[in-house]
Protein backbone atom coordinates (compact mmCIF):
# COMPACT_ATOMS: atom_id res chain seq x y z
CA UNK A 1 0.00 0.00 0.00
CA UNK A 2 1.27 3.81 -1.04
CA UNK A 3 2.25 5.84 1.92
CA UNK A 4 0.12 9.35 1.79
CA UNK A 5 2.35 12.35 2.95
CA UNK A 6 1.61 16.10 2.13
CA UNK A 7 3.83 19.14 1.55
CA UNK A 8 3.24 22.54 0.91
CA UNK A 9 4.57 24.44 -1.91
CA UNK A 10 5.33 28.18 -2.22
CA UNK A 11 6.53 28.80 -5.43
CA UNK A 12 6.65 32.85 -4.41
CA UNK A 13 7.72 35.52 -7.07
CA UNK A 14 9.73 35.84 -10.08
CA UNK A 15 11.71 32.48 -11.49
CA UNK A 16 10.11 31.01 -8.28
CA UNK A 17 7.25 29.05 -9.82
CA UNK A 18 9.25 27.83 -13.17
CA UNK A 19 12.06 26.41 -10.89
CA UNK A 20 9.37 25.33 -8.35
CA UNK A 21 7.22 23.70 -10.64
CA UNK A 22 10.40 21.55 -11.89
CA UNK A 23 11.19 20.67 -8.52
CA UNK A 24 7.26 19.26 -7.85
CA UNK A 25 7.26 17.08 -10.82
CA UNK A 26 10.69 15.22 -9.61
CA UNK A 27 10.21 14.93 -6.50
CA UNK A 28 6.05 13.24 -7.06
CA UNK A 29 8.05 10.88 -9.70
CA UNK A 30 10.75 9.69 -7.34
CA UNK A 31 8.20 9.28 -4.20
CA UNK A 32 5.85 7.11 -6.50
CA UNK A 33 9.01 5.38 -7.33
CA UNK A 34 9.59 4.92 -2.88
CA UNK A 35 5.77 3.42 -2.64
CA UNK A 36 4.46 7.10 -1.47
CA UNK A 37 1.80 9.52 -2.88
CA UNK A 38 3.02 12.54 -2.20
CA UNK A 39 0.50 15.48 -2.60
CA UNK A 40 1.43 18.69 -2.48
CA UNK A 41 -0.80 21.96 -1.65
CA UNK A 42 0.20 25.33 -3.04
CA UNK A 43 -0.06 28.86 -1.81
CA UNK A 44 0.87 32.04 -2.93
CA UNK A 45 4.04 34.10 -1.14
CA UNK A 46 5.65 36.77 -1.30
CA UNK A 47 4.88 39.70 -3.78
CA UNK A 48 2.48 37.62 -5.41
CA UNK A 49 0.53 36.95 -1.54
CA UNK A 50 0.69 40.67 -1.69
CA UNK A 51 -0.94 41.13 -4.67
CA UNK A 52 -4.60 38.43 -3.34
CA UNK A 53 -4.63 39.44 0.15
CA UNK A 54 -2.68 42.50 0.95
CA UNK A 55 0.30 41.01 2.70
CA UNK A 56 2.89 38.71 2.01
CA UNK A 57 1.95 35.86 4.15
CA UNK A 58 -1.53 35.00 5.52
CA UNK A 59 -1.89 33.81 9.23
CA UNK A 60 -4.09 30.83 7.30
CA UNK A 61 -0.80 29.76 5.20
CA UNK A 62 1.63 29.72 7.89
CA UNK A 63 -1.02 27.44 9.72
CA UNK A 64 -0.88 25.21 6.96
CA UNK A 65 3.03 25.61 6.66
CA UNK A 66 2.59 24.44 10.64
CA UNK A 67 0.96 21.94 10.21
CA UNK A 68 2.70 20.02 6.80
CA UNK A 69 5.74 21.05 8.58
CA UNK A 70 7.45 20.77 5.20
CA UNK A 71 7.98 23.15 2.74
CA UNK A 72 9.17 23.86 -0.63
CA UNK A 73 9.64 27.16 -1.45
CA UNK A 74 10.92 29.15 -4.60
CA UNK A 75 11.91 32.43 -3.71
CA UNK A 76 10.40 36.16 -3.57
CA UNK A 77 11.23 39.63 -3.87
CA UNK A 78 10.57 41.89 -7.32
CA UNK A 79 11.11 45.63 -7.84
CA UNK A 80 7.21 45.51 -7.97
CA UNK A 81 7.56 45.58 -4.16
CA UNK A 82 10.87 47.44 -3.37
CA UNK A 83 8.82 50.25 -1.77
CA UNK A 84 6.29 48.56 0.42
CA UNK A 85 6.91 49.02 4.05
CA UNK A 86 9.07 46.58 5.77
CA UNK A 87 6.53 44.60 7.22
CA UNK A 88 4.72 44.03 3.89
CA UNK A 89 7.84 43.49 1.66
CA UNK A 90 8.08 39.72 0.47
CA UNK A 91 11.22 39.15 2.31
CA UNK A 92 9.46 39.64 5.24
CA UNK A 93 7.17 36.93 4.77
CA UNK A 94 10.07 34.81 4.37
CA UNK A 95 11.75 35.65 7.83
CA UNK A 96 8.14 35.19 9.67
CA UNK A 97 7.99 31.48 8.35
CA UNK A 98 11.61 30.63 9.21
CA UNK A 99 10.35 31.77 12.57
CA UNK A 100 7.30 30.22 12.62
CA UNK A 101 9.01 26.85 12.15
CA UNK A 102 11.35 27.36 14.43
CA UNK A 103 14.01 25.66 11.88
CA UNK A 104 17.06 26.42 14.02
CA UNK A 105 19.40 24.41 11.62
CA UNK A 106 20.38 25.80 7.88
CA UNK A 107 22.31 23.28 5.68
CA UNK A 108 24.14 24.61 3.02
CA UNK A 109 25.82 21.51 0.81
CA UNK A 110 29.03 23.24 -1.17
CA UNK A 111 29.22 20.52 -3.98
CA UNK A 112 31.68 21.34 -7.26
CA UNK A 113 30.83 19.10 -10.45
CA UNK A 114 33.61 17.76 -11.62
CA UNK A 115 32.54 19.25 -15.05
CA UNK A 116 31.86 22.64 -14.08
CA UNK A 117 35.07 23.10 -12.10
CA UNK A 118 36.01 25.61 -14.27
CA UNK A 119 33.26 27.91 -13.84
CA UNK A 120 34.90 28.62 -10.72
CA UNK A 121 37.42 31.97 -10.38
CA UNK A 122 39.31 29.69 -8.05
CA UNK A 123 41.62 27.38 -9.81
CA UNK A 124 40.29 24.14 -10.88
CA UNK A 125 42.87 21.96 -9.14
CA UNK A 126 42.21 23.55 -5.77
CA UNK A 127 38.40 23.23 -5.65
CA UNK A 128 37.64 20.03 -7.47
CA UNK A 129 36.14 17.09 -5.52
CA UNK A 130 35.16 19.85 -3.33
CA UNK A 131 31.88 18.49 -0.90
CA UNK A 132 31.10 20.55 1.89
CA UNK A 133 28.02 21.18 4.24
CA UNK A 134 27.85 24.09 5.68
CA UNK A 135 25.22 23.91 8.96
CA UNK A 136 24.63 27.59 10.46
CA UNK A 137 22.60 27.94 13.46
CA UNK A 138 19.57 30.26 12.16
CA UNK A 139 17.59 31.48 15.08
CA UNK A 140 19.47 32.54 17.35
CA UNK A 141 23.08 34.39 18.53
CA UNK A 142 24.18 38.00 16.94
CA UNK A 143 20.95 38.50 14.91
CA UNK A 144 18.61 37.79 17.40
CA UNK A 145 20.23 38.49 20.92
CA UNK A 146 18.89 41.28 23.60
CA UNK A 147 19.55 44.24 24.04
CA UNK A 148 19.73 45.47 20.63
CA UNK A 149 19.46 49.45 20.62
CA UNK A 150 21.24 52.68 19.50
CA UNK A 151 21.85 55.93 22.01
CA UNK A 152 24.18 58.45 22.68
CA UNK A 153 26.87 59.55 24.97
CA UNK A 154 28.57 62.68 25.54
CA UNK A 155 27.37 63.62 21.76
CA UNK A 156 28.76 60.19 20.20
CA UNK A 157 25.96 58.00 18.46
CA UNK A 158 27.03 53.96 19.77
CA UNK A 159 24.82 51.19 18.76
CA UNK A 160 24.80 47.70 20.78
CA UNK A 161 24.32 44.44 19.21
CA UNK A 162 24.00 41.10 21.39
CA UNK A 163 26.12 38.17 21.00
CA UNK A 164 24.32 35.08 22.96
CA UNK A 165 24.49 31.90 23.15
CA UNK A 166 22.68 29.13 25.40
CA UNK A 167 24.37 25.43 25.91
CA UNK A 168 21.11 24.31 24.62
CA UNK A 169 20.47 26.37 21.56
CA UNK A 170 24.40 25.69 20.62
CA UNK A 171 23.60 21.61 21.45
CA UNK A 172 20.43 21.40 19.21
CA UNK A 173 22.06 22.69 16.40
CA UNK A 174 25.41 20.66 16.88
CA UNK A 175 23.25 17.44 17.11
CA UNK A 176 22.38 17.97 13.30
CA UNK A 177 25.61 18.44 12.31
CA UNK A 178 26.82 15.15 14.47
CA UNK A 179 24.47 13.14 12.75
CA UNK A 180 24.78 14.57 9.23
CA UNK A 181 28.81 13.82 9.82
CA UNK A 182 27.60 10.08 10.21
CA UNK A 183 26.36 9.86 7.06
CA UNK A 184 29.16 11.79 5.15
CA UNK A 185 32.71 10.59 6.33
CA UNK A 186 32.39 10.91 9.73
CA UNK A 187 34.30 14.60 9.99
CA UNK A 188 33.01 17.17 11.52
CA UNK A 189 34.68 20.71 12.21
CA UNK A 190 32.85 23.33 14.66
CA UNK A 191 33.92 26.74 13.76
CA UNK A 192 34.02 29.92 16.80
CA UNK A 193 36.68 32.61 17.49
CA UNK A 194 36.99 30.77 21.27
CA UNK A 195 39.89 32.77 21.77
CA UNK A 196 38.12 36.20 22.00
CA UNK A 197 34.39 35.68 22.39
CA UNK A 198 32.65 34.34 25.48
CA UNK A 199 29.72 33.31 23.44
CA UNK A 200 32.20 31.00 21.56
CA UNK A 201 34.00 29.29 24.76
CA UNK A 202 30.34 28.58 25.39
CA UNK A 203 29.67 27.19 21.63
CA UNK A 204 32.54 25.56 21.87
CA UNK A 205 32.41 23.83 25.29
CA UNK A 206 28.64 22.72 24.57
CA UNK A 207 29.81 21.04 21.31
CA UNK A 208 32.71 19.07 23.11
CA UNK A 209 30.24 18.22 25.78
CA UNK A 210 28.68 15.76 22.80
CA UNK A 211 31.76 14.32 21.92
CA UNK A 212 30.75 11.17 24.05
CA UNK A 213 27.37 10.54 22.36
CA UNK A 214 29.25 10.78 18.88
CA UNK A 215 32.49 9.15 19.54
CA UNK A 216 32.36 7.90 16.09
CA UNK A 217 32.79 11.31 14.46
CA UNK A 218 36.04 12.93 14.55
CA UNK A 219 35.50 16.24 15.99
CA UNK A 220 37.97 19.29 15.32
CA UNK A 221 37.31 22.96 16.21
CA UNK A 222 38.76 26.58 14.19
CA UNK A 223 38.92 29.54 14.84
CA UNK A 224 36.49 31.63 12.21
CA UNK A 225 39.42 34.10 10.62
CA UNK A 226 41.79 31.00 9.91
CA UNK A 227 38.58 29.00 8.35
CA UNK A 228 37.86 31.81 6.28
CA UNK A 229 41.02 31.40 4.81
CA UNK A 230 41.50 27.78 4.70
CA UNK A 231 37.64 27.90 2.71
CA UNK A 232 39.98 29.32 -0.20
CA UNK A 233 43.15 27.93 0.68
CA UNK A 234 42.34 24.29 0.51
CA UNK A 235 38.41 23.41 0.64
CA UNK A 236 38.64 19.61 0.10
CA UNK A 237 39.88 19.71 3.75
CA UNK A 238 36.41 20.44 5.03
CA UNK A 239 33.34 17.91 5.18
CA UNK A 240 30.29 19.12 7.63
CA UNK A 241 30.99 22.45 9.15
CA UNK A 242 28.90 23.92 12.12
CA UNK A 243 28.94 27.32 13.36
CA UNK A 244 27.06 30.00 14.54
CA UNK A 245 24.54 32.91 13.06
CA UNK A 246 26.56 35.29 12.09
CA UNK A 247 29.85 33.79 10.83
CA UNK A 248 27.49 30.72 8.90
CA UNK A 249 26.40 33.69 6.93
CA UNK A 250 29.60 34.98 5.83
CA UNK A 251 31.01 31.55 5.61
CA UNK A 252 28.86 30.26 3.54
CA UNK A 253 28.33 33.09 0.91
CA UNK A 254 32.11 32.84 0.38
CA UNK A 255 32.16 29.03 -0.19
CA UNK A 256 29.19 29.29 -2.50
CA UNK A 257 31.57 30.93 -4.79
CA UNK A 258 34.19 27.63 -5.25
CA UNK A 259 31.00 26.37 -6.75
CA UNK A 260 30.47 28.86 -9.88
CA UNK A 261 26.77 29.62 -9.93
CA UNK A 262 24.09 30.73 -7.61
CA UNK A 263 21.68 28.69 -10.19
CA UNK A 264 22.91 25.06 -8.12
CA UNK A 265 23.08 26.00 -4.60
CA UNK A 266 19.93 24.29 -2.65
CA UNK A 267 19.37 24.84 0.80
CA UNK A 268 17.74 23.16 3.80
CA UNK A 269 16.50 24.86 6.75
CA UNK A 270 15.52 22.04 9.88
CA UNK A 271 14.55 22.35 13.35
CA UNK A 272 12.70 19.59 15.30
CA UNK A 273 9.89 17.50 12.47
CA UNK A 274 9.28 21.08 10.25
CA UNK A 275 11.98 21.31 7.27
CA UNK A 276 12.08 24.45 4.86
CA UNK A 277 13.70 23.69 1.83
CA UNK A 278 14.74 26.70 -0.64
CA UNK A 279 17.21 27.28 -3.49
CA UNK A 280 19.97 30.44 -2.35
CA UNK A 281 19.60 32.33 -5.57
CA UNK A 282 16.38 35.07 -5.85
CA UNK A 283 13.47 35.93 -7.91
CA UNK A 284 15.67 37.23 -10.80
CA UNK A 285 13.15 39.21 -12.51
CA UNK A 286 15.77 40.01 -14.92
CA UNK A 287 15.56 36.58 -16.69
CA UNK A 288 11.96 35.52 -15.06
CA UNK A 289 8.92 34.45 -17.35
CA UNK A 290 11.13 33.40 -20.19
CA UNK A 291 11.39 29.91 -19.01
CA UNK A 292 15.69 29.93 -19.32
CA UNK A 293 15.73 29.78 -15.92
CA UNK A 294 18.09 26.53 -14.50
CA UNK A 295 15.97 25.04 -12.66
CA UNK A 296 18.89 22.74 -10.21
CA UNK A 297 19.09 24.77 -7.23
CA UNK A 298 15.43 24.02 -6.82
CA UNK A 299 15.70 20.47 -7.71
CA UNK A 300 18.27 20.11 -5.46
CA UNK A 301 16.46 21.44 -2.97
CA UNK A 302 13.61 18.67 -3.48
CA UNK A 303 16.65 15.85 -2.93
CA UNK A 304 17.43 17.65 0.80
CA UNK A 305 13.91 17.20 1.49
CA UNK A 306 13.62 13.82 0.62
CA UNK A 307 16.86 12.93 2.77
CA UNK A 308 16.36 15.46 5.91
CA UNK A 309 12.05 15.61 6.04
CA UNK A 310 10.96 12.11 4.28
CA UNK A 311 14.00 9.67 5.02
CA UNK A 312 13.99 8.70 2.18
CA UNK A 313 18.01 8.84 1.66
CA UNK A 314 18.24 6.77 -1.84
CA UNK A 315 15.28 9.01 -3.47
CA UNK A 316 17.54 11.96 -2.63
CA UNK A 317 20.44 10.08 -3.95
CA UNK A 318 18.39 9.47 -7.49
CA UNK A 319 17.27 13.24 -7.62
CA UNK A 320 21.34 14.20 -7.14
CA UNK A 321 22.38 11.56 -9.80
CA UNK A 322 20.10 12.76 -12.39
CA UNK A 323 21.77 16.30 -12.16
CA UNK A 324 25.21 14.77 -12.58
CA UNK A 325 24.40 12.82 -15.39
CA UNK A 326 22.45 15.91 -16.86
CA UNK A 327 25.53 17.97 -16.44
CA UNK A 328 27.90 15.46 -17.74
CA UNK A 329 25.97 15.18 -20.69
CA UNK A 330 26.48 18.79 -21.28
CA UNK A 331 22.74 20.29 -20.95
CA UNK A 332 23.47 24.23 -19.45
CA UNK A 333 21.14 27.15 -18.90
CA UNK A 334 22.51 30.26 -19.62
CA UNK A 335 24.04 30.86 -16.28
CA UNK A 336 26.25 27.92 -16.28
CA UNK A 337 26.48 28.31 -20.26
CA UNK A 338 29.52 28.81 -22.27
CA UNK A 339 31.09 27.77 -25.62
CA UNK A 340 32.86 24.14 -25.26
CA UNK A 341 32.59 21.67 -26.97
CA UNK A 342 30.24 18.49 -25.85
CA UNK A 343 27.68 20.91 -24.17
CA UNK A 344 24.64 22.81 -25.36
CA UNK A 345 22.69 25.72 -24.33
CA UNK A 346 18.96 24.58 -22.97
CA UNK A 347 15.82 26.12 -21.12
CA UNK A 348 13.95 25.26 -18.28
CA UNK A 349 11.74 22.54 -19.77
CA UNK A 350 14.29 20.32 -21.41
CA UNK A 351 16.19 20.27 -17.98
CA UNK A 352 12.95 19.08 -16.32
CA UNK A 353 12.08 16.50 -19.59
CA UNK A 354 15.93 15.07 -18.89
CA UNK A 355 15.64 15.00 -15.27
CA UNK A 356 12.45 12.96 -15.51
CA UNK A 357 13.57 10.68 -18.46
CA UNK A 358 16.69 9.91 -16.35
CA UNK A 359 14.51 9.03 -12.99
CA UNK A 360 12.35 6.82 -14.78
CA UNK A 361 14.77 5.35 -17.11
CA UNK A 362 16.21 3.90 -13.43
CA UNK A 363 13.44 2.65 -12.67
CA UNK A 364 12.47 0.51 -15.39
CA UNK A 365 16.20 -0.47 -15.46
CA UNK A 366 15.25 -1.82 -11.76
CA UNK A 367 11.94 -3.64 -12.74
P1 LIG B 1 18.99 36.83 -7.70
O1 LIG B 1 19.55 35.64 -7.06
O2 LIG B 1 17.53 36.83 -7.94
O3 LIG B 1 19.72 37.06 -9.12
C1 LIG B 1 21.10 37.38 -9.28
C2 LIG B 1 21.55 37.02 -10.71
O4 LIG B 1 21.62 35.60 -10.85
C3 LIG B 1 20.56 37.51 -11.78
O5 LIG B 1 21.28 37.91 -12.93
C4 LIG B 1 19.74 36.28 -12.10
O6 LIG B 1 19.22 36.25 -13.42
C5 LIG B 1 20.75 35.16 -11.87
N1 LIG B 1 20.07 33.95 -11.37
C6 LIG B 1 19.63 33.73 -10.11
N2 LIG B 1 19.06 32.52 -10.02
C7 LIG B 1 19.13 31.98 -11.24
C8 LIG B 1 18.69 30.75 -11.80
N3 LIG B 1 18.05 29.83 -11.07
N4 LIG B 1 18.90 30.52 -13.12
C9 LIG B 1 19.54 31.43 -13.88
N5 LIG B 1 19.98 32.61 -13.41
C10 LIG B 1 19.78 32.89 -12.11
O7 LIG B 1 19.42 38.09 -6.81
P2 LIG B 1 19.00 39.63 -6.96
O8 LIG B 1 18.92 40.00 -8.40
O9 LIG B 1 19.92 40.34 -6.07
O10 LIG B 1 17.56 39.72 -6.31
C11 LIG B 1 16.33 39.69 -7.06
C12 LIG B 1 15.17 39.63 -6.08
O11 LIG B 1 15.24 38.40 -5.34
C13 LIG B 1 15.20 40.76 -5.03
O12 LIG B 1 13.88 41.20 -4.83
C14 LIG B 1 15.75 40.08 -3.78
O13 LIG B 1 15.29 40.68 -2.60
C15 LIG B 1 15.17 38.69 -3.94
N6 LIG B 1 15.92 37.63 -3.22
C16 LIG B 1 15.16 36.65 -2.67
C17 LIG B 1 15.77 35.58 -2.05
C18 LIG B 1 14.89 34.48 -1.52
O14 LIG B 1 13.74 34.42 -1.86
N7 LIG B 1 15.42 33.59 -0.69
C19 LIG B 1 17.17 35.50 -1.99
C20 LIG B 1 17.93 36.51 -2.60
C21 LIG B 1 17.29 37.57 -3.21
Amino acid sequence: MMKKTEIIALPGDGIGPEVTGVAVEVLKIVCRQHNVELSVKEFPFGGTCYEQYGSPVTDEILDECKKAKVVLLGAVGGPKWDDLNADKRPEAALLKLRKELGVYANLRPIKVYPVLAGSSTLKKEVIEGTDILIIRELTGGIYFGKPRFTSEEGGDPFSVDTMKYSRSEVQRVAKVAFEAARLRSGKLCSVDKANVLESSRMWRKSVDELTDDYSDVKLSNMLVDNCAMQIIRDPKQFDVMVTGNMFGDILSDAASMLTGSLGMLPSASIGGKNGLYEPVHGSAPDIAGQGVANPLAAVASAALLCRYSLKMEEAAQTIEEAIKSLLQDGLRTGDLYAEEPGTRLVHTKEVSDYLINQIQAKEESAV
